[in-house]
């Protein structure tokens, strides 16, 4: 919105104003540049790490990652990973009690199944079980294509020239593991990155995540959590479960192979330790997550002036991956406070300040 862009103007005038050697020609043109500017006298083992991380984080590689995107994306992990006890469901709960703590409710097992805009009537949004809920403004945290689905025909510009399925992005394929935690060295680190070729994903390159030793509630005593996931094309897992049922199981089990012995390069023995392996494709992320074709990572931010606004109408909002600065926790909450504040400008409310971090004892940072 043009309040966006001046209070990015501003910032970024009092950001150069604290310190006139931050104007440097290097700087602005890494807003149009990609990574790969900077990586022309790179080694190769430094360039496919810096692709491996660009990957997870942007969704591309240093060819395409756009400069000024990539040195905050690839600036993450370095400031600190934090795990939550619990996980991703303890983050979950700790936001579900944040509304409820507010005034909130939070309903769930509620599909919503069609929106309804009226001229000059609050939006009505139905779900599948039969409720209706009015509302003045409409927060969607979904995919561009979710949303027009529920939208039907009555779609706000933004969404009038999307394409029928995502041209760009990915899918992931997954193996949610339980494994005995003799496999897991003591002390080790939790993530793991293994490129075992190129092109990056399908299978050439993994990411591990392993649950902490402290956290029990992720795995049975004596276990731990472990998934790994490798960036895929969706269409020719689509193509398979709709028109080759037993070539989609088989080339499922010739990932799980695959990804299974990969991986062994960071935890020996993972194999023989495993308990539990189940592995996810794009039909399983779309059953579970409802978005389309199993669509995840939002767009890949190869350029910063083409990112999707978050505002579809003055009172229908985006938010989610598919708004700047796109996917990750961190992301898309930077996202989300984002809007909650230009929907706070626009109805005339002050923002909140900042509240406190969360208690000490739910972060821990990333180690066993
Ligand atoms: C394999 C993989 C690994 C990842 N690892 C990490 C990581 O280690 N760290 C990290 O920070 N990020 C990670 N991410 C990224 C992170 O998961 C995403 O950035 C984040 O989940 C995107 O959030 P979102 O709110 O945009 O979408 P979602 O997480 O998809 O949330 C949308 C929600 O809307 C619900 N929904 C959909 N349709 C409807 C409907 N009609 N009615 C009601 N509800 C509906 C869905 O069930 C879902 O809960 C990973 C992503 C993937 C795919």
């Amino acid at each position: 919105t043009p309040a966006d862009a001046a209070n990015v103007l501003r910032h970024g005038a009092s950001w150069l104003a604290r310190d006139p050697r931050r104007l440097s020609p290097a700087l602005l043109a890494d807003a149009f540049r990609p990574v790969a500017a900077h990586l022309r006298r790179a080694p190769a083992g430094l360039r496919q790490f810096v692709d491996g991380q660009l990957l997870i984080a942007a969704q591309t590689t240093s060819a395409h990652a756009n400069a000024l995107y990539g040195a905050a994306a690839l600036d993450l992990p370095r400031r600190g990973i934090v795990h939550l006890t619990g996980g991703m469901g303890g983050l979950a709960a700790t936001l579900a009690q944040a509304i409820q703590r507010h005034g909130g409710r939070v309903l769930y097992r509620q599909e919503a199944s069609r929106i309804l805009r009226q001229p000059r009537q609050p939006i009505i949004v139905a779900t599948k079980s039969g409720g209706r809920f009015t509302a003045d403004v409409v927060i969607a945290n979904l995919t561009p294509w979710n949303i027009a689905a529920l939208l039907g025909d009555d779609l706000p510009r933004p969404l009038r020239r999307l394409p029928s399925q995502p041209r760009t992005g990915w899918g992931a394929f997954m193996l949610y593991v339980g494994l005995d935690e003799q496999a897991v060295p003591n002390g080790g680190p939790l993530h793991h990155q293994v490129i075992t070729g190129e092109p990056l994903g399908e299978g050439n390159s993994l990411f591990l995540s392993l649950s902490p030793g402290w956290d029990a509630n992720r795995a049975p005593d004596g276990q731990r959590a472990l998934t790994i996931s490798t960036h895929t094309e969706l269409s020719p897992w689509w193509q398979l479960f709709h028109g080759d049922r037993a070539a989609y199981e088989s080339r499922k089990r010739q990932y799980t192979e695959h990804i299974l012995a990969a991986a062994e390069v960071a935890l020996p023995g993972l194999r023989d330790a495993a308990r539990l392996i189940l592995p996810g494709t794009p039909i399983t992320f779309q059953r579970f997550t409802r978005r389309v074709w199993g669509w995840v990572g939002g767009f890949p931010q190869t350029s910063l002036f083409q990112a999707w606004g978050p505002r579809l109408t003055p009172n229908m909002w985006l938010v989610g991956d598919t708004i700047f600065p796109g996917q990750s926790t961190a992301a898309t909450a930077l996202g989300g406070l984002r809007v909650a504040q230009a929907i706070l400008r626009s109805t005339g409310q002050p923002s909140p300040r900042p509240q406190a971090a969360p208690p000490v004892h739910q972060l821990h940072p990333s180690g066993d």
